[in-house]
């Protein structure tokens, strides 16, 4: 069931006029921000934004200037020197998931609190929650983007919150069916994995239970056609909306609407969204084929601001017109800019890699893979690069290994990387129920 748009005036407002009143946001942004010290330092301020590129010599702020902020505190500024309001004014604060290093802590005003809800709500609205849906919340962390904000989110665009994550899997499982859920939010990787272990504990097939969307997030992938196609069989589910967002910025920025052809941005009114060319650090259009990173600007935080925030993430413009209805473009996120791996000279996505075996390979693979790394450091390889990929529960090896040739050449030819492919049994790659990792360390 498609609900309605979430706010007809903004979903529907031209995407250049959007843009065009948040540069006139952006100054003022800058002014209220030079009454901190820290901010002083580093940004310009009393100026006026009329174009994008006016943005350009405005610095940008990377996540080691949040870390080193943070380790600046005080008993009256505990969030450290980017805290931007007093302690009694703030209501919550949430962290970053600290996969990459040290957790990031960022605070919400009342005022911060009830502007987030209302955009969060609004991507759930587009990824398609709406009054009368059953909504499963998997993620086991509250403090974390993906789990209060997550929360907050489904009640403000009018679902059931069932927060089943951080109990046991019998009683997650035992929850799906008793409660009638019909949308899961969740991970990629978790959806299917959580299928299998509720088929299990049940004893009835997952598809018999009543999900029929899954909300993909917390990682890429739900874009790429075999692991989307993976969940929608692992739950008999007939939608999957793909759903993105940053601690550090906004837990829910994108989301997929019933068109499916990428996630839109959700965000507009409090954020600010510029794509750039991460080597020549250029502005690039929202045309649909243009790569480039996202970088964003939290336009009316007050607690805890960020401006021209590099999240590293790559884009892929997939549309600017769709036909539901909603004027801002739409993407699917294809790597991070930190993933990137380099064999003999050649730049390479450890997610790019995972779409061309799947597209050779997924008939007997479980869908979770991931690259053996010698050091959390190593970028570069010289000889094949290590891939450990799960096999589907009930194939073996030896049944494997044709398919999976075949995949590493395909692998050659469409990335010219070449990759050593070592099949692993059913379940040996462990799961999580927040971030699954494409790189690992043994
Ligand atoms: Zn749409």
């Amino acid at each position: 069931m498609t609900h309605p748009l979430w706010n007809p005036g903004l979903d529907t407002r031209p995407w250049a006029l959007t843009q065009q009143l948040q540069l006139a946001e952006f100054g003022r942004l800058l002014d209220r921000l030079a009454a901190n010290e820290a901010w002083a330092a580093r940004l310009p301020a009393g100026r006026t934004y009329a174009h994008l590129d006016d943005l350009l010599d405005v610095p940008f702020t990377l996540k080691e200037d949040l870390r080193a902020a943070q380790a600046d505190i005080t008993p009256a500024r505990p969030l450290g020197a980017f805290q931007n309001a007093p302690t009694r004014d703030l209501v919550q604060v949430t962290s970053s998931s600290g996969t990459t290093g040290a957790q990031t802590f960022f605070g919400l005003t009342r005022t911060d609190w009830g502007r987030w809800k209302d955009r969060i709500g609004n991507a759930y609205r587009t990824a398609g929650v709406g009054p009368g849906d059953v909504v499963a919340l998997t993620t086991g962390m509250a403090i974390v983007a993906g789990g209060l904000p997550y929360a907050d989110g489904i009640r403000e665009a009018g679902g059931v919150l069932a927060w089943i994550g951080g109990q046991t899997t019998p009683r997650m499982a035992f929850g799906m069916q008793r409660l009638a859920v019909n949308v899961l939010v969740s991970t990629a990787s978790f959806a299917t994995h959580f299928a299998d272990r509720t088929t299990d504990e049940l004893g009835v097939p997952a598809p018999s239970l009543s999900v029929r969307t899954v909300i993909a997030g917390g990682e890429p992938g739900a874009g790429v056609p075999h692991i989307r196609q993976g969940m929608l069989d692992a739950w008999g589910a007939t939608r999957v909306s793909e759903f993105m967002g940053l601690a550090d910025v906004l837990p829910a920025m994108w989301a997929e609407c019933e068109v499916g052809n990428g996630m839109h941005f959700t965000a507009a009114p409090d954020v600010l969204v510029e794509l750039i060319d991460p080597d020549t650090l250029a502005h690039v259009p929202w045309e649909p084929g243009a790569t480039g990173e996202a970088v964003y600007t939290t336009l009316s935080r007050e607690a805890s601001a960020v401006v021209r925030f590099r999240s590293r993430d790559q884009l892929l413009v997939t549309g600017v017109s769709c036909p539901c209805g909603r004027t801002a473009p739409t993407m699917r996120c294809v790597g991070r800019t930190d993933d990137m791996l380099i064999y003999k000279a050649m730049n390479v996505y450890p997610s790019a890699i995972r779409e061309v075996v799947l597209d050779v390979a997924s008939p007997v693979l479980s869908g979770t893979m991931r690259i053996r790394k010698s050091s959390a450091a190593q970028v570069r390889f010289d000889d094949d690069i290590p891939l450990e990929v799960e096999l589907r529960d009930g194939v073996t090896a030896a049944e494997a290994s044709a398919v999976l040739r075949e995949a590493a050449e395909s692998v050659r030819e469409k990335l010219r990387v070449r990759v050593a492919v070592e099949p692993v049994g059913f379940g040996v790659i462990p799961v999580s129920d927040y971030k699954n990792a494409l790189v690992y360390v043994p």
